[in-house]
This record gives C-alpha cells, sequence and structure tokens, in this order.
C-alpha cells in the first residue's frame, strides 16, 4: 500500500541500482572480465559500495536515504 512506509526501500523496483562488474582482466583486479565485484552501483549519483545500505551517495542524490529493510530493522524503531 503506497504510504504504508516511511522511506524508501533500496531494493524495490523503482530504485536505480546495478550490480558492478569488473571491467578488466583477473590480473588486475582479481575479477575475470564481466564477473561481479559484489559492489553495488548507484545509478543516480554513481556511487558505488560493497554493501547498499553503505553507498557514499551524493548530497543531492534522491536516493540518498533509500535503505533496505535490513537497515530499518536495525536502525530505526
Ligand atoms: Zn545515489
Amino acid at each position: 500500500m503506497p504510504g504504508e512506509r516511511p522511506s524508501r526501500d533500496a531494493l524495490a523496483p523503482d530504485t536505480e541500482y546495478r550490480v558492478v562488474r569488473s571491467e578488466t582482466s583477473i590480473d588486475v583486479d582479481g575479477f575475470r572480465k564481466g564477473e561481479p565485484t559484489g559492489e553495488i552501483e548507484c545509478l543516480e549519483c554513481g556511487r558505488s559500495h560493497m554493501n547498499i545500505d553503505e553507498i557514499p551517495h551524493r548530497e543531492d542524490c534522491s536516493q540518498r536515504w533509500a535503505k533496505t529493510d535490513y537497515w530499518r530493522e536495525r536502525f530505526l524503531e
């Protein structure tokens, strides 16, 4: 139901993230080309992090406060 949740869900279909894949060979970063590195990138501001809840979004990024249910359960009452 719309309006039920106080903040956006980072894993909801309307948020814009992508899985970062290696663009170099395994010699460079330890990942084969095209293999997911484990990082998630915010398509809005281009910042990335291993943990979707820890992405250092730009201050003007609309997804800055998008958090997963896990994060909210842990840090919000
Ligand atoms: Zn962002």
